[in-house]
């Protein structure tokens, strides 16, 4: 029975993608495919003021009022530096108790061996681990962070997977940033070596800082290393981001490839994400659809959690912004990707 609603889930989600690319601006006929819980608005690419923070109970309504309107959607959890905090483990589990396929994204900030079996047991699909480099220099230039915290996780995470027979999923997230290109392809060989599933790049939130490399790009974008997690739009779009860095989000559309030239951004039909705060939102670079979302507003529930099909009826200004949008984000969060494409199944 949850096979079958795991089929028409994805069925409803490959519907709305397709919706999103073609511009779609009515929240009755566009609703998004992955909920994405971000624990640290630290790590938001832009500024949203304050508002109060949710609870943890919150957090579960929130994700019982998505799993109701949307069914068991794919959810990412973003705890770049909070992962190996209670919270970020009981939204793991609520989210696989509720059927939802989870991924959590982090610095690797607290993954030891043991909190690595305790993601395993709590029903985690993927782990995707930030690495800037190999040497500590670099990585915390890149990333903001302890080397020894980022490769730890991944290899806490390797082992705790083989010690429970799991299908955990190890991803390796290299941020497209200077000076990540100078130690890429040791990153790479480390990350094969420590047993991970793939290495994905992350080109920045902003057109800012990124590496121009157009060599390196070429030597690794030949298709046939499906342990390079490659999205050949963003590829396609790389050395334009490269030659043209404004500061603003991914780079303007008159530069990016054609084929993202042509259509309008479908971020609003593949992602809404809550925030710790309480803000609801597809895009954060424009306005959010909800704020404050635990205080109590009209998108709380009668529980007095976020109800989230409630406040997206009210999404029509925010995905008129984002069809209006003139700029081609490249970011993996905001680029249109599926959850799990490999082994993770
Ligand atoms: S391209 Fe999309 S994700 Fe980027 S700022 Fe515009 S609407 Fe937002």
């Amino acid at each position: 029975m949850r096979t079958l609603e795991h089929r028409v889930a994805a069925a409803r989600a490959a519907w709305r993608r397709l919706a999103a690319r073609r511009g779609g601006r009515s929240p009755a006929r566009l609703a998004p495919a992955r909920l994405v819980l971000r624990l640290d608005e630290g790590d938001l690419p832009g500024s949203l003021g304050p508002g109060s923070p949710l609870s943890p109970v919150a957090w579960q309504r929130a994700l019982v009022s998505a799993v109701d309107w949307l069914g068991p959607v794919p959810v990412t959890v973003l705890a770049q530096r909070s992962a190996g905090g209670p919270l970020a483990g009981e939204v793991v589990r609520f989210a696989h108790r509720l059927e939802c396929p989870t991924e959590l994204s982090t610095d690797g900030t607290g993954i030891d061996a043991r909190r690595a079996l305790d993601l395993v047991d709590r029903g985690l699909r993927r782990l995707q681990v930030l690495v800037g480099g190999v040497s500590a220099e670099v990585h915390r230039a890149v990333v903001g962070a302890e080397l020894e915290a980022a490769t730890g996780a991944v290899q806490a995470a390797v082992a705790a997977r083989a010690e429970r027979g799991a299908r955990l999923d190890v991803e390796v997230l290299v941020p497209w940033r200077a000076p990540a290109h100078t130690e890429l392809r040791a990153v790479l060989g480390w990350a094969r070596q420590a047993g991970a599933d793939g290495l994905r790049l992350a080109p920045p939130w902003r057109g800012e800082g990124v590496p121009l490399d157009p060599e390196l790009l070429d030597s690794l974008d030949d298709g046939a290393d499906p342990f390079l997690r490659l999205d050949p739009a963003v590829m396609a779009a790389l050395p334009a981001l490269g030659a043209h860095q404004d500061g603003g989000p991914g780079l303007a559309k008159a530069h990016a490839p054609a084929a993202r030239r042509r259509v309008p951004c479908p971020v609003g039909g593949q992602r809404l994400e809550l925030t710790a705060h309480g803000r609801l939102l597809s895009c954060p670079f424009h306005p959010p659809i909800a704020q404050d979302l635990g205080a109590g507003d009209p998108g709380a529930g009668d529980a007095g959690g976020p109800d989230l099909a409630r406040a997206w009826r009210e999404a029509g200004p925010h995905l008129a912004a984002i069809r209006a949008c003139d700029r081609a984000c490249l970011a993996p969060e905001l680029a249109p990707r599926s959850l799990f494409p490999t082994s993770a199944g």
